[in-house]
């Protein structure tokens, strides 16, 4: 049995989910899931690595499908609710998925794909509650889950992962952020990708924990839920935590207090997925007495980086390297770098990398230096922590000879107090090769001239860094994990 599933068996009649439904036990999870897997299967004795689409919304049905195909020796691939229509289409294709299982919400979204393949359509509300056929017994080493990568930097890849590497991923996670069943997790993110569905399902269920699902972000409900005193971790991304600091500042002064100390009895409380500015840091720490636990990871590799549990979070630093896990930071022409204070790509080795992209061997090889993951990803060793300077695919602008991290730029910007948000980019140029420009987002009922922020930047950074174009805009285009699009900011800015 698959070491997941036989925690599971132990942890029986533990609260495992809490959804908009109900309260679900382990033993509530084993039987629907087996369920699942028993009409999956349809009298095969294997799905033998068959990849499984499921578009289900966030929900305990949700974790039962994604159990339910792992069950049936199936490939678990999650379709995200908020996806378009185009994407599905490209991810159903691209993974050659041979089932679908969906919420009868999204059959009509769904239907138009399938029927030209001829892809079988499973609604979850049509599967019957008590079929049982004998279920194969999977190993580690087998197929276990397919995510989609965002597509922010080009077109969605399958990222492949074995039942193992998953496993090392949560155990990774289960000793540094130290899960015991106790913990109860408030989950907003969402399941297709890897932070919602490694960092705060799969460890609270590993730990034997209670995992209480809300089927969508929303400020108000996430306070509440803080006020009840019940919740003892949560997860989120920056833009989460920015919403969370406008509704705590929107409430009168006597219910800030209650806010506030509720959020004050969590144990834990991380950000990640994205840069956490450091003024929302230091905000988050005077409402919720909460020092954020920032960590740096990516779907290829789930976590790789994080400040600790136990010992100093630095604001603006993804912490260190995270149990199992090694990281190096090379240069350009691939050497290792060996001191301190010198910028380089992160490269990362540890047993819960994927397996492969899917269908793509050549990019799979391309992907790795010695059997180490080139995370295109740059970041600079300082005494010891990580701080990351962004993707050098498209945060790291090289201007007039000099290279420089859009992150570095942002960071200081959003301490601007009249600026909630704002997203550096660099824009080919003849004259400098690119020039840094900044799209900005104004706190309600301010003004600024771009003039004024020039002329602030270059009090606080080096001439080169402050950006030759600004733009003020209203929101920034972002996708459902918060990340800012900056493809599209690019095009906001002319090219010359
Ligand atoms: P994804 O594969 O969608 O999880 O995106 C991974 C990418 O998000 C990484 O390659 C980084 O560029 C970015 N990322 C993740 N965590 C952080 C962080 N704490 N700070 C800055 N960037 C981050």
């Amino acid at each position: 049995m698959l070491p997941l599933l036989e925690r599971a068996c132990k942890h029986d009649q533990l609260s495992a989910i809490i959804d908009q439904q109900g309260k679900y036990t382990y033993h509530d999870l084993l039987t629907s899931s087996r369920n699942i897997a028993s009409h999956l299967l349809n009298g095969r004795n294997d799905l033998k690595e068959a990849p499984v689409a499921f578009l289900v919304p966030s929900s305990f049905e949700y974790v039962a499908v994604q159990w339910g195909i792992w069950q049936a020796g199936g490939v678990a691939l999650p379709l995200g609710t908020s996806h378009p229509t185009q994407e599905l289409e490209h991810i159903i294709k691209d993974s050659n998925a041979q089932i679908l299982v969906t919420h009868p919400e999204f059959e009509d979204l769904l239907l138009p794909i399938t029927t030209p393949y001829a892809l079988p359509l499973y609604l979850t509300s049509e599967i019957p509650r008590s079929e049982k056929s004998t279920l194969p017994n999977v190993n580690s080493h087998r197929h276990a889950m397919i995510l989609y990568t965002s597509g922010t930097t080009g077109t969605p890849r399958g990222v492949v992962f074995t039942h193992q590497s998953v496993l090392a991923q949560i155990t990774t996670l289960i000793e540094a952020w130290q899960w015991t069943q106790n913990d109860h997790i408030l989950h907003v993110l969402p399941l297709h990708h890897t932070h919602g569905i490694v960092n705060a399902l799969l460890c609270a269920l590993w730990a034997g924990a209670t995992c209480e699902i809300l089927p969508k972000f929303e400020a108000i409900e996430v306070w509440n839920r803080f006020i009840r005193n019940d919740i003892t971790l949560f997860m989120a991304v920056p833009t989460i935590y920015s919403k969370l600091i406008s509704a705590w500042e929107s409430t009168p002064e006597q219910e800030r207090l209650r806010m506030s100390n509720a959020c004050n009895k969590l144990r834990l409380m991380v950000s990640g997925s994205a840069a956490l500015p450091t003024d929302v840091f230091e905000r988050w720490k005077h409402i919720s007495g909460h020092q954020l636990l920032e960590r740096y990871g990516m779907t290829e590799i789930g976590m790789a980086l994080s400040n600790p549990l136990h010992g100093e979070r630095r604001a603006g630093s993804v912490g260190l390297p995270l149990p199992k896990i090694e990281v190096r930071l090379t240069n350009t022409s691939g050497q290792i770098l060996t001191e301190e204070n010198q910028s380089g790509e992160i490269q990362v080795r540890s047993p819960g990398i994927f397996k492969e992209y899917l269908g793509q061997p050549e990019t799979t090889k391309k992907a790795f230096q010695d059997g180490w993951f080139c995370t295109g990803d740059e970041a600079l060793l300082e005494d010891g922590y990580y701080r990351i300077l962004g993707r050098s695919s498209i945060d790291i602008i090289k201007t007039g000879g000099y290279k420089v991290s859009a992150l570095e730029i942002e960071g200081v910007f959003s301490t601007h107090p009249l600026i909630e948000e704002c997203a550096v980019v660099g824009v080919t140029d003849k004259e400098w090769g690119e020039k840094v420009c900044a799209a900005v987002v104004l706190r309600s009922n301010s003004s600024l001239l771009p003039d004024h922020l020039r002329h602030w930047g270059k009090e606080r950074l080096a001439p080169y860094k402050v950006p030759c174009e600004f733009l003020i805009v209203t929101e920034l285009p972002r996708n459902v994990m918060g990340k800012v699009i900056k493809t599209t900011v690019k095009n906001w800015f002319p090219s010359l």
